[in-house]
């Protein structure tokens, strides 16, 4: 430690002010009465010798002076008096102080407090050690105040989360979008591949449908009843397909269901129900009152040796359902 350092540990004059003024007595009185932070000086031995007003007030005590001859044991669990008694030595035996240290303080009601502590060695006019000094500031709200930032933190992760699952999500159709259909086809095509690998016999569907005539539909009743057409689809492949089968909306008149653990033949059969029921069902609007048809490719897992391949085997068998006259189901 350098020299200019060592004499500054004592001190002598604080400020330039007068005496009569504002004695050293008065600046000390009004520190260690009204500082809302802790200050105590205790000797060698971790008994305190003198407390301010707010380390009496700490463990529920009027006077300061009752604390003189009591320690840390006295008032605090013996774990926390332990530590500080352990610190304290270590500041009498290095001359270093311990600065900012956070400790939790559970008091016998169960209460938590947590206190920021600084200590430092204390010096008598020879410079000799002859105990320690400190401060401790309640940071119990600011702590409460971070524990409650950490609780936003993760309903923050958990709103994102859900935005994620509603970016995956078209907002006119109710169904899966463009970018979630091929993300979900690229998987289950790499799953079943790796499950076909290992010699299992299982495969997966899909089915793609596009409504017949659709500009007529927009031009002849207006985008709105388009946009009903496009939800009224939505509600109808949701409402007859299985939940582990999902739906997509990947174009503009264009929907996709994946169909898990499902062979052609049985997905032409939802396939042919679902034909049916939006052939069957009207699209009612203040105005006018709709029916529509779609026309429908099926293929399988099977058919397909990658996953382009399997895309393009079911549009050519959607598109081959457009060229027999539409309102048709080909597989
Ligand atoms: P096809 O029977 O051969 O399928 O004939 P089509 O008229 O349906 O032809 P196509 O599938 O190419 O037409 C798609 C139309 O879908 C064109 C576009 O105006 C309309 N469309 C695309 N997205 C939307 C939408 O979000 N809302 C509405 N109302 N119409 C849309
Ligand atoms: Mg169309």
């Amino acid at each position: 430690m350098d020299k200019g350092h060592e004499k500054k540990r004592i001190g002598n004059s604080i400020f330039p002010i007068k005496e009569s003024e504002l004695s050293e007595l008065l600046i000390i009185n009004t520190i260690m009465n009204n500082s809302q932070d802790t200050i105590y000086f205790k000797d060698r031995n971790s008994t305190f010798v003198l407390s301010s007003k707010a380390h009496a007030l700490g463990f529920g005590i009027d006077s300061p002076l009752e604390l003189i001859g009591k320690n840390d044991y006295d008032y605090f669990p013996k774990d926390f008096a332990d530590n500080a008694y352990r610190d304290e030595q270590q500041i009498i035996d290095t001359g270093e102080p311990i600065i900012n240290r956070v400790e939790k303080w559970i008091k016998p009601d169960g209460n938590i407090v947590w206190l920021l502590a600084s200590k430092y060695p204390l010096y008598n006019s020879q410079g000799e050690i002859i105990g320690t000094w400190g401060t401790s500031r309640d940071i119990t709200s600011l702590k409460n105040a971070q524990e409650e930032l950490v609780q936003l933190n993760t309903q923050l992760e958990e709103a994102n989360r859900q935005l994620r699952i509603l970016s995956a999500i078209d907002s006119l159709s109710g169904l899966y979008n463009h970018r979630h259909f091929f993300e979900e086809l690229e998987k289950a095509f790499t799953l079943y591949k790796r499950q076909k690998e290992k010699g299992k016999d299982i495969t997966f569907s899909v089915i793609l449908l596009d409504i017949d005539d659709f500009k007529t539909i927009n031009d002849t009743y207006g985008h709105l009843m388009g946009d009903l057409a496009i939800r009224h689809i939505g509600e109808i492949l949701t409402r007859n397909t299985r939940s582990t089968d999902s739906c997509f909306r990947y174009g503009g008149d264009e929907f996709a269901i994946l169909l898990p653990d499902t062979s052609i033949q049985e997905a032409s059969l939802v396939a042919e129900k679902i034909r049916t029921v939006i052939e069957k069902t009207s699209i009612s609007s203040k105005q006018s009152e709709l029916y529509i048809t779609i026309s429908l490719g099926v293929t399988s897992f099977y058919e397909a040796k990658n996953v382009n391949c399997l895309f393009q085997n079911a549009d050519k068998k959607l598109y081959s359902s457009k060229h027999q006259g539409k309102n048709k189901v080909t597989f």
